[in-house]
C-alpha cells in the first residue's frame, strides 16, 4: 500500500496543519495516490514544485514615487509538457497560494490530457489601486523580472484572478521585444488568454465559464436533475461565475441568487444571467441591482436550491458555510473553494461535490487551443473551438466516473486519480533521470 499523506509530508519537513491551503490540496493528492496504490517515487515528487521562484522589482507611479512589488512563479510539474497556468494580481497572492494552484495547474492538465505541465504565478498587489499605466508598467516589469522563466516552449502564463487580456498582451509585447528579432514571431504564444486581434483565441473569455456547464449538461441529469429544471446560486459573478451563468441561461435553469464583494440578491422568480453581467460591468459588482432583492449573506447561504456554484476565491465553503448550505449538488467552479472540514460537513449532508479540478478545466483547455492556433499561424472559429472544448470536457467526466467505478471512492478522489494515472504512466515510461 502507498504511504499514508501524513508520512510523505513528515518526510518533506512540513508541520502538519491541514488547514494550510498547500497543505490541503497535497493531501488530496496523496490521498488519491494511496487509494490507487501510486508508487512512492510519484507522491514525493509531486508533494513539492520543481522550482519556486520569487521576485523584487521596482515599478514607478503616476506621482513620481516607486513601490517595491513582490512576484512569483511557481512551476510544479512538467512530466506532460510545458510549464502552464494563470497569473494572480491580488493582495492576498503569497507563496503558498501560488504553489497550491500550481499543483492544481498540473492535475487540470493531466485530467484534461492535454501535453502540459502545471504552474501558477502572481503578484501580490490590489490591481483596484494602479491607474492603467502604473498597472502597464508594473505587467511589463514583471515579465522582465521573470526573464527566461517564461517562454512559449517553456511556460505560458495566461489571465487568473486580477488579471485580463489586455494584461496578457503587454504580457506578450514585452516578451516579444526582450527576443532575439529571428525569434520573434513565435513570441505571442509564449502567453495565451489574449484578445482576439493579438492572437487570442475565440471563445477563451468564456472558456471556464463554458467548461463548468459542458460539466453540469453531462453529469447532472444523471443525478435526476435536468438543467431545465433546476434553480442555483452563484458566489462570485466574475469572469467564471457570470459566463457560467450566462451560458446556463440558455438551458432554462433559474438563477435564484447571487453574491459578490459588493452584497448579495435574490429573486425566487429568477436573475437574467446577462443584464445582471451588463450591470456588473457598469457597476462593479452585483450590489444594488434593480430586478432582484437585497440579501444577507446567510439568506444568499440557506437559500433553496438545486446547485451551488462556488466562483470566487479558495476555502470559502467552510464548515459554517457548508452547514448552511440548502442545494443537492456543489460545482467547484473556483479552484480549491471547500476546506476540508468544509467538505466532511458536505458528505455527511449527502450533498454531492463536482471537484474544482473537473469542473474548471475549460479556460486552461482553450488556452492549450489558443497556444497551438498560435504556433500553427492558424485561427479557429468559435464552432471549433466550442466543440474541441466539449470533447475534452465530456472525456475528463467520463475519466472521473470510470475511476469512481473502479476504486468506489468519492469525485475528488476519482479526478486525482484520473489525473494522477497519466502522471504515473508517464514517469514510468520515461523513468527519473540520471
Ligand atoms: N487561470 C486559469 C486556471 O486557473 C487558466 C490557466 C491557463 O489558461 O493557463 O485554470
Amino acid at each position: 500500500m502507498a504511504d499514508k499523506p501524513e508520512s510523505i509530508m513528515t518526510e518533506l519537513g512540513f508541520r502538519y496543519d491541514p488547514s494550510d491551503l498547500y497543505q490541503q490540496v497535497i493531501n488530496d493528492v496523496l490521498h488519491a495516490c494511496q487509494i490507487m496504490d501510486a508508487p512512492r517515487k510519484l507522491q514525493l515528487i509531486l508533494a513539492q514544485p520543481k522550482n519556486e521562484i520569487i521576485m523584487h522589482f521596482p515599478v514607478q507611479m503616476d506621482n513620481g514615487d516607486y513601490k517595491l512589488f513582490k512576484g512569483y512563479r511557481v512551476q510544479h510539474n512538467n512530466i506532460l509538457g510545458p510549464y502552464k497556468g494563470g497569473m494572480r494580481f491580488h493582495a492576498g497572492v503569497s507563496l503558498d497560494h501560488v504553489k497550491s494552484l500550481a499543483v492544481l495547474m498540473t492535475m487540470k492538465n493531466s485530467l484534461v490530457r492535454l501535453p502540459l505541465g502545471g504552474a501558477k504565478g502572481g503578484v501580490q498587489v490590489d490591481p483596484g489601486s494602479l491607474s492603467t499605466n502604473e498597472l502597464m508598467r508594473l505587467s511589463r516589469r514583471f515579465v522582465s523580472a521573470l526573464g527566461d522563466n517564461i517562454g512559449p516552449d517553456y511556460d505560458i502564463p495566461a489571465p487568473d484572478v486580477g488579471t485580463n487580456a489586455q494584461v496578457m498582451a503587454w504580457i506578450a509585447d514585452t516578451y516579444i521585444n526582450m527576443t532575439p528579432a529571428t525569434k520573434r514571431w513565435m513570441g505571442q504564444a509564449v502567453v495565451t488568454g489574449k484578445p482576439v486581434d493579438f492572437g487570442g483565441s475565440q471563445g477563451r473569455e468564456k472558456a471556464t465559464g463554458q467548461g463548468v456547464v459542458y460539466i453540469l449538461e453531462e453529469l447532472m441529469p444523471e443525478m435526476g436533475l435536468p438543467l431545465k429544471d433546476i434553480s442555483y446560486s452563484v458566489v462570485g459573478f466574475g469572469n467564471v461565475g457570470s459566463w457560467a451563468a450566462r451560458l446556463l441561461q440558455p438551458h432554462g435553469s433559474k438563477l435564484k441568487t447571487v453574491m459578490d464583494h459588493t452584497g448579495a440578491i435574490i429573486n425566487e422568480d429568477g436573475i437574467d444571467a446577462v443584464k445582471l453581467a451588463a450591470y456588473v460591468t457598469e457597476h462593479g459588482g452585483v450590489g444594488g441591482y434593480p430586478d432582484a432583492d437585497p440579501a444577507s449573506e446567510d439568506e444568499f447561504y440557506r437559500a433553496d436550491v438545486d446547485l451551488f456554484i462556488p466562483a470566487a476565491l479558495e476555502q470559502m465553503i467552510d464548515a459554517r458555510k457548508a452547514e448552511m448550505l440548502n442545494a443537492k449538488v456543489v460545482a467547484e467552479a473556483a479552484n480549491a473553494p471547500t476546506t476540508p472540514p468544509g467538505e466532511k460537513v458536505l458528505r455527511d449532508r449527502g450533498i454531492a461535490i463536482l471537484p474544482a479540478i473537473l469542473c474548471n478545466s475549460g479556460g486552461v483547455t482553450v488556452s492549450y487551443f489558443e497556444w497551438r492556433q498560435n504556433r500553427q499561424a492558424e485561427s479557429w472559429d468559435e464552432k471549433t473551438v466550442d466543440e474541441n472544448l466539449r470533447r475534452h470536457m465530456y472525456s475528463a467526466a467520463q475519466r472521473v466516473k470510470l475511476a469512481l467505478h473502479r476504486y468506489e471512492c468519492d469525485m475528488r478522489t476519482a479526478a486525482y486519480i484520473a489525473a494522477l494515472d497519466n502522471i504515473d504512466r508517464v514517469y514510468n515510461i520515461r523513468g527519473i533521470f540520471p
